[in-house]
């Protein structure tokens, strides 16, 4: 018979001032019943709490003040109580950012990793907080439900300890200051959908995975495991994103402590919150904005060009790690929506066999290279939803990660 437990599950995905959250029917089909937000999270009266059935009706779309992640997280659990899904619930998954070293897989919830998660939040002081206090709301609403954190980080513990050091003294990364990268999640989603797709051989050969959203990053991953990724220490490191400056000069943040006597907090929002392709533009750090501008927007056409310039050199970079490149997949708001975006990068990749049709460009087919091409490009949707339910009922289960047996 087959196992049901840990079916029904609830994803709760706490990013700083919103709330993602989705609930699955993790049968066969992995159905998804519901997917909403809540937003504006402690910015006063701007709240809004949205949700949406699996065929994407509308169920909900209220706006009301969400003084706090407690309070968003109350009008969840209250709407949903009154809800057919809400019986039956099985578990609840959560995104958590940093898994730090010690966090390599998925993991239920416990008393020592909530302590571990505690200790934790000096490597991410913008994230970790809001989503131990998700946890502890789930635990409360619901004491009896078990509860998952599936890190962001796990997924690149695979890198060689070579691609993990910066050079800096020893001292520093013994105490964590290493590359973690991020986006596990949404990598190990792609890995696993192209092997559906593709096949095992391109999901084990030479890839490179661009998850190009408002938070952007790119993997080199080998053999379906990460040996390299962007982001580093924190989010805030790779490429230029929306409103964070990506890699830059370390002597920069001297320059400001020291000429522009900023303290840690103005530091902080300068390179995360006021950079990027916000910072360049000088207007908007929405690529759909900027691309609609360029022609007649000076600075919005330099914030595109210096995106899609990085991103080259990454994949170039990538590349170079893994040896040559076999297939190429652009993921997230920008990967799978700005075929401009996605041209530009591949212009001149054409010596590693980077090929683009520009039609099935223009359309986000499902592979936008020619047939025949050294380089498969692929456009991918990705689902962190998604990932988060099935490691969460594996989890539960007592399987391991990804559905593996232990
Ligand atoms: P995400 O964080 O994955 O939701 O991605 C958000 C980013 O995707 C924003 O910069 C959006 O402007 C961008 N995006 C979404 N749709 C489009 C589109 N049709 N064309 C260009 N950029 C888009």
């Amino acid at each position: 018979m087959a196992d049901r437990r840990g079916s029904r599950i609830l994803t709760i995905n706490s990013g700083s001032s919103s709330l993602k959250f989705a609930l699955f029917e993790m049968g066969d089909d992995e159905a998804l019943r519901l997917a909403g937000r809540l937003e504006g999270i402690g910015l006063g009266g701007s709240g809004r709490f949205a949700v949406k059935d699996g065929e994407g009706n509308s169920l909900v779309d209220e706006a009301n003040p969400l003084d706090d992640h407690e309070a968003a997280l109350s009008r969840l659990f209250d709407w949903l109580k009154g809800r057919p899904e809400h019986g039956g619930l099985d578990a609840v998954g959560h995104r958590v950012v940093h898994g730090g070293s010690r966090h390599t897989r998925p993991e239920r919830i416990t008393p020592e990793v909530m302590a571990s998660l505690h200790d934790l939040v000096p490597l991410a002081p913008d994230h970790l907080p809001q989503e131990i206090r998700a946890i502890e709301a789930v635990s409360r609403a619901y004491p009896e439900l078990p509860q998952v954190a599936c890190f962001d980080t796990a997924f690149h513990r695979t890198m060689p300890a070579v691609a993990q050091a910066f050079g800096l003294p020893r001292d520093l990364a013994d105490e964590g200051v290493f590359r973690y990268g991020f986006h596990g999640l949404s990598y190990e989603y792609i890995v696993g959908e192209l092997r559906k797709e593709a096949g095992s051989a391109a999901a084990g050969g030479r890839l490179i995975v661009a998850h190009l959203g408002n938070g952007a990053s790119l993997a080199a991953i080998l053999g379906g495991k990460s040996i390299d990724t962007t982001m580093g220490f924190t989010p805030a490191g790779g490429l230029v994103m929306s409103t964070r400056s990506g890699d830059l000069d370390p002597g920069i943040l001297v320059y400001l402590l020291r000429h522009r006597g900023l303290d840690a907090e103005e530091l902080d929002r300068v390179v995360n919150k006021r950079a990027g392709l916000l910072g360049v533009s000088g207007t908007s750090a929405d690529m759909r904005e900027l691309l609609e501008r360029e022609d007649q927007d000076k600075h919005a056409a330099e914030a595109v060009a210096l995106f899609c310039r990085q991103a080259r050199k990454f994949v170039g970079a990538l590349a170079a790690v893994l040896g040559g490149l076999d297939t190429l997949v652009f993921t997230a708001g920008i990967g799978e929506n700005a075929p401009p975006v996605r041209g530009r990068i591949c212009e001149g990749l054409e010596f590693l066999g980077v090929r683009v049709d520009p039609d099935r460009n223009a359309r986000s087919d499902a592979v936008i290279s020619p047939d025949g091409a050294p380089v498969t490009v692929r456009v991918m949707g990705t689902d962190e939803e998604r990932m988060i339910a099935r490691h969460t009922r594996d989890v539960v289960r007592e399987r391991g990660p990804s559905g593996s047996e232990p």
